[in-house]
C-alpha cells in the first residue's frame, strides 16, 4: 500500500468549483474519512485520486511518484462503491478474479489470490454462489475482496453502506472498520455520515464548499473543532458569544473558567453533553424530545441564545418550564 497526497488540487467544471485548493495526505495504512454536506466535492476528490478526473491545478501523489496523468487502469487504486454493484452473472469467485483479469494476472495466480482474500474475509465457503443470493454483510465482503483482488495501492470507497437499513449499516459499519484496520490498507472512505465516519476512520477530512475545513482524528475533530461548520457538522454545538479574558469567558449571564489564549470576542462551541441540569444559568425550555435513555431539551439561554442539552430521560419538563442548568467548562470548546 502506499500514502497518498494531494497537492494544491482545484476542479473547476467551467464555472462551478468542485475542489478549491486542497491539500492531504492519507498515509500509509490508515483509512481516512472524507465527510461534508451534498455537493461539497467528496466524490470529486476521490475520483481525481483514482483518476477518472484530472485535476484543473495541482497534484496528485502515490509515496511521492507524481500519478497526475497516469490513467485510472494504471494507477491500482481499487474502489467500493454503493451496494457493492457485484456482477451478478458471475460468482463470487469470478467477481474477485475479475480486476486481476483485467489486468493481466494468470488464471492460476488470479484464483489462488481470490481463494486467499475468500479465506481471509471468511466468506471461503460462498465462492461459488451468486452474489444475488448472498446477504448485505456478505455482499460487503465480496466487494472488498474483488477490489483488494487487484492489490491496490489505496483502497476508494465511497458511500458503501448506501441503501442498507440502519440496523444493518450500524453492524457493517463495526465490521468493515475493523477489516480495514487488520488488513493495514490505506483507504479514503467518503460518506454523508459524520457518525459513520467517526466509527470507522483513523482521521476525518471535513470539507465545505469544496475547501478543506479540518482534519484529524475524530476525537480531534469532534473536541477541537477549529471552526463553526464543523462544530456544527461534526456533532452539534450550541454556538454562545462572549468576551474572553485570561482563562475566563464571560458570557454575560454566566462566566465559565475555560482553557484559551484567546481575548476579546469569542465564540464557545457547547455540545448538547456539556450542559447539566443544576447550576446558576435560569433558562426556558422550548422544547422537549423524550428518547428513552434521555431527553433532547431545546432552551433558550437568559440572553435569548437558543441552545440544545441533553439529559436523563429520567426528566421530562414541560415547555415554558424553567430549569436551572450549568455548562461544564472544562469540556467546551473556545473558537478562535
Ligand atoms: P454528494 O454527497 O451529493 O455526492 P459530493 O460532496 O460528492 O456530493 P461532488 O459530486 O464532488 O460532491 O460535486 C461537487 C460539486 O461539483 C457539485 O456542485 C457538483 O454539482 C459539481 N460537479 C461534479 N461533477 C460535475 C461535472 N461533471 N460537471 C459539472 N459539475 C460537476
Amino acid at each position: 500500500m502506499s500514502s497518498v497526497t494531494l497537492e494544491a488540487i482545484t476542479k473547476t467544471y467551467g464555472e462551478e468549483v468542485a475542489v478549491d485548493g486542497i491539500d492531504l495526505r492519507i498515509r500509509d495504512g490508515e483509512t481516512l474519512g472524507v465527510v461534508g454536506p451534498s455537493g461539497c466535492g467528496k466524490t470529486t476528490t476521490l475520483r481525481t485520486i483514482a483518476g477518472f478526473e484530472t485535476p484543473t491545478e495541482g497534484h496528485v501523489r502515490f509515496d511521492g511518484t507524481d500519478v497526475t496523468h497516469v490513467p485510472p487502469e494504471r494507477r491500482h487504486v481499487g474502489l467500493v462503491f454503493q451496494s457493492y454493484a457485484l456482477f451478478e452473472t458471475m460468482t463470487v469467485r469470478e467477481n474477485v478474479t475479475f480486476g486481476p483479469r483485467m489486468h493481466g494476472v494468470g488464471p492460476e495466480t488470479r484464483r489462488e489470490r481470490a481463494d486467499d482474500l475468500l479465506a481471509m474475509l471468511d466468506i471461503a465457503e460462498l465462492a461459488d454462489r451468486n452474489p444475488a443470493t448472498l446477504s448485505g454483510g456478505q455482499q460487503q465482503r465480496v466487494g472488498l475482496a474483488r477490489a483488494l483482488a487487484i492489490e491496490p495501492h489505496v483502497l476508494l470507497l465511497d458511500e458503501p453502506m448506501t441503501g442498507l437499513d440502519a440496523e444493518l449499516k450500524r453492524r457493517l459499519r463495526d465490521e468493515l472498520g475493523s477489516l480495514l484496520d487488520d488488513l493495514d490498507v490505506t483507504a479514503l472512505y467518503v460518506t454523508h455520515d459524520q457518525e459513520e465516519a467517526m466509527a470507522m476512520c483513523d482521521r476525518i477530512a471535513v470539507l465545505a464548499d469544496g475547501r478543506l475545513q479540518q482534519i484529524g482524528s475524530p476525537a480531534d475533530v469532534y473536541r477541537r473543532p477549529e471552526n463553526e461548520f464543523v462544530a456544527n457538522f461534526v456533532g452539534t454545538s450550541s454556538l454562545l458569544t462572549g468576551t474572553a479574558d485570561g482563562n475566563r469567558v464571560d458570557l454575560g449571564f454566566t462566566e465559565l473558567e475555560v482553557d484559551t489564549d484567546a481575548t476579546g470576542e469569542v465564540t464557545v462551541a457547547v455540545r448538547p453533553t456539556d450542559v447539566h441540569v443544576g447550576g446558576p444559568i435560569e433558562a426556558t425550555v422550548v422544547d422537549a424530545t423524550f428518547l428513552g435513555e434521555r431527553t433532547d431539551l431545546a432552551v433558550e439561554l437568559p440572553d435569548g441564545t437558543s441552545a440544545t442539552v441533553r439529559v436523563d430521560g429520567q426528566y421530562q419538563p414541560a415547555a415554558d418550564e424553567t430549569v436551572s442548568l450549568g455548562i461544564d467548562a472544562d469540556r467546551v470548546h473556545v473558537l478562535e
